[in-house]
């Protein structure tokens, strides 16, 4: 749910009317090339209200220019909803430039320690797994797995869903498995998942209600089930879980791995859950030769 999250919290920030005057999105959205590192700090964040550093006029030793003591901010701990418009601006600015900051960081480290790392990465991916998961900011496939640039093919989704209607995700697994040959498909889906408790809420979310429909359809193909469990939070899991399960049946039951099956016996779709409690991935275990076999009886599309 972290798309939503973020806009929510733009909106919050931001009233409709206030934006351009006061952050300057249009360089961060546009479509247009961005400008060169160097100019990117004033194309983005310079504006009466912007911050700068002390400066002395050489030429004219007795005036001084803009003497606005720099301030920093711990974004870490600091409240956006309280802070002044000065504060908000030094704060959007900081946010974004430690993204750079981290990358060149990130950068030099992998350089340091392989020299041909950026050579590898270069010359093209053969990625061993596609990851299907959710777009909650909470889990980032590779560092929860170890997996390096490389390593896996990502698709993230609010609540990891695969609908046969969906280009995205149906051009992702068609070109993971037809062209890069992956060996591993993963459907993860989480505990605490917002999009499967939103789909269990009986509210109007808008936009949102014909992509939760699919998580509505799940409960109610299990619903004798889910329905016996009279705990709430266990049952709450178990949907989650259970999304998992119709997910990867869904990706079973498209062509491109039906076919690549048959011919080269890979590759295999798994179901696991991520936890938020302790980080660990849980395997559903999902017997991936039985759900082909019974979906074939209907959807066999290897001929
Ligand atoms: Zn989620």
């Amino acid at each position: 749910m972290v798309a939503s999250r973020v806009s929510t919290t733009l909106l919050r920030a931001f009233p409709r009317h206030a934006l351009p005057q006061r952050v300057g999105l249009r360089p961060i959205f546009a479509t247009t090339p961005p400008p060169p590192s160097s100019l990117r700090h004033i194309s983005l964040f310079s504006s009466s209200s912007a911050v700068r550093s002390p400066t002395t006029n050489n030429n004219n030793p007795t005036t001084t220019t803009t003497t606005t003591t720099p301030t920093s901010i711990n974004t870490a701990d600091a409240d956006w909803r309280n802070m002044a418009e000065k504060d908000i601006n030094l704060y959007l600015r900081q946010t974004h430039d430690r993204v750079f900051d981290h990358n060149k960081k990130w950068a030099d480290e992998k350089k340091a320690s392989d020299p041909d790392f950026f050579v590898k990465l270069s010359a093209g991916q053969n990625p061993e797994y596609l990851w299907i998961g959710c777009s909650d900011s909470r889990i980032p496939a590779e560092q929860i797995t170890g997996l390096e640039p490389g390593d896996a093919f990502v698709h993230r989704n609010i609540a990891n869903l695969v609908n046969n209607t969906d280009l995205n995700v149906m051009s992702v697994i068609t070109y993971a498995v037809e062209h890069l040959k992956v060996k591993h498909i993963v459907v993860c889906g989480h505990y605490g998942c917002g999009g499967v408790k939103a789909a269990m809420t009986a509210k109007d979310l808008g936009l949102l209600n014909p992509w939760l429909r699919n998580i509505r359809d799940v409960y109610r193909l299990h619903e004798k089930e889910l329905d016996a469990i009279a705990d709430d939070e266990a049952r709450y899991k178990r949907l989650v879980e259970l999304n998992v399960y119709e997910q990867a049946r869904n990706v079973i039951k498209s062509a491109s791995v039906q076919q690549s099956y048959a011919k080269n016996q890979f590759p295999i779709v798994h179901g696991w859950v991520f936890g938020f409690n302790d980080g660990l991935l849980k395997d559903l275990e999902i017997d991936f030769a039985g759900i082909l076999k019974d979906i074939q009886k209907i959807y066999n599309l290897t001929e």
